[in-house]
């Protein structure tokens, strides 16, 4: 096929890869390519490039004139495609026949205008950050007036575009500009001095500025709130490194991330866009990172490539009802400069990369992001949330760095696609625990004893993952010393044990009598009351009058549930939240447990997170929560947004373990048990109907195939709610029901939390089932919690979830003694030599197991031979898988050795393992002598002739193997012709 064809043929396949990410520089840099070489004429170029026009359109413009102008233009298309596309969006495609001498038409010289055009592409890199000078240079020699600089650096466009629209303007102003171009870019490096580095004198003001700010920002990050208003810790003594991940797909930035890897540039994969994205569930911890970034920045201890930050808070923006420019937001809302405004915020306009925005709980904000109202001028007033949007897409203040936190379900694909990158936040890993508890009891011996009762209570150790219920536990840890037997299991056991605690707290008395919770009722009512109609109404600031129509009284605030909002404006009058989101969602709980206007509906509602404002909310109050008209439609429509569904599913999960057998003493004297009862029935109604919701969408199996069940959104939550209650028989009633044989659980943000919930209610299934739980966060603590389940998987996929050999130690220990436990997959994760005779053992111990796929780990020579050692003994095992380990030669020749005369191994992949001809020499051995194995994998190694010729002489004696793959090793073209032609197993 012609390169002309592969164009035409590949155009959908094209246009996506170029346009799907939304950003027009793949586009524009092939345009400079393809202008460089003199295959698209500037008419054309600028035929193409018409302001305003869709990237599709562009796109397929340009691929019209590629096809059209015949082969040459098309090879040299392809080869700027295939240069410019970052590697995994070039998968699919193919450039075969593409013109392959991008780079020699480059030193073709002329006029300096034809220089300009000839050296696009190069000019285009080199002028990124050094614009500045360049319109200067020009201005001097009189060629461009201040309103060219004005279009050049339209705040919309990236650095690159920037550049590209300098050189089309000294383009257009003649050879002589052309010629001012070339000679600053000589001088500057002739004079040796970076081009990107500009050297940067801020005005004196801005150092004053600078120091207002951080002084102010340090203020409101040094300390943790802990019994509202009464009570701090200083975020020093306390903060603990959180787990920081980059997406599955990063698979290959190993080691743990530090703080300043949010803002660096790893694992970047937009580099165009400015926003990245920290996102974690509830109480993972996000808003504290940022505190934390902000204070290390206050202090000069990090961040200091940027001069100023300014830090926001969503929920707080929420109230701000005035349409603002970007320089009010900045200044109203952080900081005011004491002088010359103008000149600070002309500083910012002109040095964006100096600069770092953050915005916390963007899933808080009312509006859900959109990037339909575009706005670009920094000066012009709009509504906040317009702004805000437009700040992160980078229409307005391109170039300013912004660092965004949300929970992960309410990021849209709109917002993805404006996203640098997104780290994930994922609580406390084991030793993260462990360190907190010693922080936070500075009494080594206190400390000792609460990770003590911690280790012998592991699904409260799975909590603890989750920093905010660390935190509770350790601030409860009298109680949960002196508990014993009733120690907490569940996430509503841990909340009532704060609750009881914060009571204590402000009780004169030693300690709270069995009547405590009646005691408090009116508190427990008045703040319930608050928290709900809150989260029906997206609220999670208080005014004074939102508080007295719920009758919160000062009593009530002195409990300490209820925070001080904090407030960088300070314009505001005194205001509240609850400590946390989620404590807000417990006593939402409450509420709709104990109060007697609870309506009917409301518990089916929350189950099917429906809107809950219609009926639910008789107050007018909320003034500053109300939304605008601008939403109002959405409002009445019931319509929830993604952080107000997660919040009624945290809130469910409160009401599910509120209500279960076991709470039930606590509520006499609170509520009629008749009432109570009455609503617990509704719960089990409500999780019994969503149960059945999810098992009716288990798409009948095609014949011959097993039947799958790839979980919906909604149902690990369902799980949860089930666990909470901590009643056998409804986890027992909900799976009698669930008839399949794998369950997908993919992508399903599932962590330790989550795991225990599980385990807790799979373990009933009736039948053994494949469980797939890939691309989650499993961890160490996570493959604890799962042991419970473990007798009734089949198979276990756990690839990509930051697991380690201490997580395969236990799991293996249990895995011995489940029959039914067959298969395991780890692909992508944290393990070592370490972990290989915990393998071992297994082999040597299970004559039934079937599969082990350990790709893509640390697996050297030496954890082979301790494979080795187990697969000399197990007669069992059909598939081993190693792909992208560092086995080696000695490590092949170990296996080699082992299944030498297996009778069960019928696949073996040792895909990019460095294993060379020695290797592939001893493997050969087995296909001598095996009656089982078929395929073998040996693409990516370092294989030569003698190895092959090996393989060729035993496949002689074998008739059963199908194929060995052979592609990517030390062969030439003329090698792989004569021996495919001898032997069609191998595959090259
Ligand atoms: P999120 O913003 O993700 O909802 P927060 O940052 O508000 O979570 O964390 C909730 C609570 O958990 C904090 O008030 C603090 O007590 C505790 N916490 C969270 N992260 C850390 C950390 N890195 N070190 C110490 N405590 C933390």
């Amino acid at each position: 096929m012609s390169v002309q064809e592969l164009v035409l043929k590949q155009r959908t396949e094209i246009l996506h890869a170029l346009c799907s990410s939304g950003s027009a520089e793949h586009l524009e840099r092939i345009l400079d390519i393809l202008l460089a070489h003199g295959d698209l004429i500037w008419e054309e170029y600028q035929d193409i490039q018409v302001l305003g026009r869709a990237l599709y359109t562009k796109a397929r413009q340009l691929l019209d004139l590629v096809y059209t102008k015949g082969v040459d233009t098309s090879g040299l298309f392809l080869a700027a495609l295939n240069q410019v596309l970052p590697e995994a969006q070039r998968v699919g495609l193919s450039f075969s026949g593409c013109c392959s001498n991008l780079e020699e038409k480059k030193k073709y010289q002329g006029t300096s205008t034809q220089i300009l055009l000839t050296q696009r592409p190069s000019l285009v890199s080199q002028l990124q950050g050094c614009i500045d000078g360049a319109l200067k240079a020009l201005v001097i020699s009189g060629h461009f007036t201040s309103a060219d600089c004005d279009d050049v650096r339209l705040p919309i466009h990236t650095q690159s575009q920037q550049a590209r629209r300098f050189l089309d303007h000294v383009r257009s102003k003649g050879e002589l500009a052309a010629k001012v171009v070339l000679q600053f870019i000589e001088q500057k490096q002739e004079s040796g001095s970076q081009l990107n580095e500009d050297t940067v004198t801020p005005p004196k003001e801005l150092f004053k500025y600078q120091k207002k700010l951080s002084s102010s920002v340090s203020a409101q990050s040094c300390f943790l709130s802990t019994y509202g208003g009464t009570s701090h810790m200083s975020l020093d003594d306390i903060y603990t490194e959180g787990q920081l991940e980059l997406s599955h797909e990063c698979v290959d930035v190993h080691g743990p991330l530090g703080v300043e890897d949010i803002v660096g540039t790893v694992g970047t994969v937009n580099k165009e866009a400015d926003t990245v994205l920290v996102s974690g569930d509830a109480g993972s911890g996000k808003s504290t990172l940022l505190q934390r970034l902000h204070l290390l920045w206050a202090r000069g201890a990090a961040l200091q490539d940027f001069l100023l930050i300014f830090p926001f808070s969503c929920r707080r923006l929420n109230s701000e009802h005035r349409e603002l420019s970007v320089q009010e937001l900045l200044f109203q809302h952080c900081c005011w400069p004491d002088r010359e405004q103008e000149e600070i915020f002309q500083f910012i306009l002109d040095h964006p990369h100096l600069i770092l925005f953050t915005f916390d709980g963007l899933d808080e904000l009312k509006q859900s992001f959109s990037d339909e109202h575009r706005l670009c001028c920094p000066t012009q007033r709009a509504p906040v949330h317009i702004l805000l949007f437009n700040l992160i897409q980078g229409s307005l203040m391109k170039g300013v760095l912004k660092v965004v936190t949300s929970r992960p379900e309410a990021v849209g694909p709109v917002l993805k696609k404006h996203l640098r990158k997104e780290v994930f936040l994922k609580g406390f890993s084991p030793s993260g625990i462990d360190y907190f508890v010693r922080m936070h009891h500075r009494d080594p011996t206190v400390a000792a004893k609460v990770l003590e009762s911690l280790q012998t209570n592991t699904a409260l150790l799975g909590l603890c993952h989750s920093p905010v219920l660390c935190w509770i536990v350790s601030q409860c840890y009298k109680e949960l010393l002196g508990c014993g037997e009733g120690s907490p299991q569940t996430i509503t056991d841990v909340y009532l044990m704060i609750l009881q605690h914060f009571f204590q707290h402000q009780s004169s008395q030693s300690t709270l009598g069995i009547g405590w919770l009646q005691e408090n009722l009116e508190t427990v009512l008045h703040l319930g009351q608050l928290a709900f109609e809150g989260i029906g109404t997206s609220c999670y600031i208080f005014t004074g009058s939102d508080l007295e129509t719920c009758g919160v009284t000062e009593k009530d605030i002195c409990m300490g549930f209820l925070i001080q909002s904090k407030d960088m404006s300070s314009t505001h009058s005194q205001r509240y939240e609850f400590l946390h989101v989620t404590m807000q969602c417990f006593f939402s709980g409450l509420y709709i447990v104990l109060s007697n206007d609870t309506h009917r509906s409301t518990i089916p509602k929350l189950f099917e997170q429906k809107g809950m404002r219609e009926t639910d909310l008789r107050s007018t109050c909320f003034s500053g929560c109300l939304p605008s008209t601008y939403q109002q439609e959405q409002v009445l429509e019931g319509e929830s947004t993604a952080v107000e569904t997660l919040n009624l599913q945290i809130t469910a999960t409160f009401v599910s373990g509120l209500l279960s057998q076991r709470h039930q003493s606590l509520w006499i004297h609170c509520c009629p048990s008749a009432v109570i009862e009455k609503r617990a029935k509704q719960v089990l109604r409500c999780l019994s109907k969503g149960m059945q919701k999810h098992f009716k969408s288990i798409p009948q199996p095609v014949e011959g195939e097993k039947k799958s069940m790839h979980a919906m959104p909604g149902f690990v939550w369902l799980i949860k709610c089930i666990y909470e209650m901590q009643e056998s028989r409804i986890a027992k009633d909900a799976m009698s029901k669930l008839e399949v044989d794998h369950l997908k659980l993919t992508y399903c943000n599932i962590g330790p939390v989550e795991c225990t919930a599980l385990a807790y209610v799979l373990q009933h299934l009736k039948n053994p089932v494949g469980l797939q739980l890939d691309n989650n966060s499993v961890g160490d603590v996570g493959v604890e919690q799962l042991l419970p389940c473990m007798h009734i998987c089949n198979s276990l996929y756990l690839r990509n979830n930051n697991i380690t050999d201490e997580g395969i130690r236990k799991l293996i220990a249990k895995g011995i003694q489940c029959d039914n436990f067959k298969k395991i997959a780890l692909f992508n994760n944290q393990l070592t030599d370490a972990c290989t005779q915990h393998f071992s053992h297994l082999l040597k111990t299970k004559q039934d197991f079937l599969a082990i796929r350990l790709g893509n780990n640390n697996i050297t020579a030496e954890g082979a031979k301790q494979l080795a050692e187990g697969l000399k003994f197990n007669h069992s095992l059909q598939f081993l898988g190693l792909w992208g380990n560092k086995i080696g030669d000695a490590g092949a020749e170990a296996l080699a050795s082992a299944l030498e005369s297996t009778k069960s191994l019928v696949w073996l992949s040792l895909v990019g393992n460095g294993v060379g001809s020695a290797g592939a020499c001893a493997l050969a051995n087995i296909i001598k002598n095996s009656t089982s194995l078929e395929e073998l994998w040996l693409t990516e190694n370092c294989v030569t002739r003698t190895g092959v010729e090996c393989l060729i002489q035993a496949l002689e004696h074998n008739t059963h193997v199908k194929s060995i793959w052979l592609r990517n090793n030390y062969l030439s073209l003329e090698e792989v012709e004569e021996m495919a032609q001898r032997e069609s197993r191998l595959v090259f």
